[in-house]
């Protein structure tokens, strides 16, 4: 019977990735704008393997889980009746995030998004260090909830061609996929993962023991969603 281990060979090389950008960042003075927009285009295509596999911050988060894991602090995990209304947040913020925008267009210089942005500034560093903070317990917990950009991507990645295929003829139904999700998506539950939190890190595909789930071309229309 197969086994999931050689699928483990994707974290590390995500590990990779993640790692090289950074670097990138820091040492060759990359324009983060320019890579960030023409990834966005990606999105229709692959989904949002930014978030998974380039954002600087999303790997801080997963590092942070890492080092919480070794250090064996305890994992908080919302359940999924919880989770399905609060993952809503993220997708709250940026609506209000692009009506101060609208509301800004047609009103003077002191408006809404101006306040949001100057809270979102003056409160920057403390949401950095906290989410830093938090991630040591809980998986990704500014992507899951706080960030409008991967919420924007989210958003587009609904229409996208390539996803995530479980072969229910052969699934266990072990749970695993599920429990190491770190959008807390309920992968084990559903058929073709379209959910617009998936970043793409495909550590639901490490982690399958029976290697079960595929990444390929989704069907059209996908017979259910998450
Ligand atoms: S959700 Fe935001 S912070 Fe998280 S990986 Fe995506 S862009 Fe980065
Ligand atoms: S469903 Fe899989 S690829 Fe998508 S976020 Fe969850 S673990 Fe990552
Ligand atoms: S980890 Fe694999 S076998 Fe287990 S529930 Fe998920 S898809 Fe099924």
């Amino acid at each position: 019977m197969a086994t999931g281990k050689s699928y483990k060979w994707i974290q590390v090389l995500r590990f990779v990735v993640q790692a090289g950008i950074i670097a990138a960042v820091f040492w060759a003075g990359f324009n983060t704008k320019i890579i960030s927009e023409a990834l966005l285009y990606t999105v229709l295509l692959v989904g949002v393997f930014f978030c998974g596999w380039v954002c600087p911050f999303g790997a801080v988060q997963d590092w942070a889980a890492w080092l919480g894991r070794k250090l064996h602090l305890p994992r908080l995990r919302v359940p999924q009746r919880v989770q399905q209304y609060l993952q809503l947040s993220r997708y709250a913020l940026y609506f209000l995030l692009t009506l101060g925008i609208v509301v800004s267009m047609f009103k003077g210089p002191f408006h809404f998004s101006m306040l949001l942005r100057g809270v979102f500034y003056t409160a920057g560093a403390v949401v950095v260090i906290c989410m830093i903070v938090l991630a040591l317990f809980t998986d990704r917990p500014f992507c899951n909830y706080l960030c409008t950009g991967g919420a924007k991507m989210g958003l587009f990645s609904v229409l996208r061609i390539f996803g995530i295929r479980r072969n229910t003829a052969v699934c266990g139904g072990c749970g695993q996929c599920s429990r190491k999700c770190p959008m807390n998506i309920d992968v084990a539950r559903t058929d073709f993962v379209r959910h617009p939190n998936c970043i793409g890190c495909l550590q639901c595909v490490s982690a399958c023991p029976k290697k079960c789930l595929k990444y390929t071309l989704m069907p059209a229309p996908p017979p259910k969603r998450v």
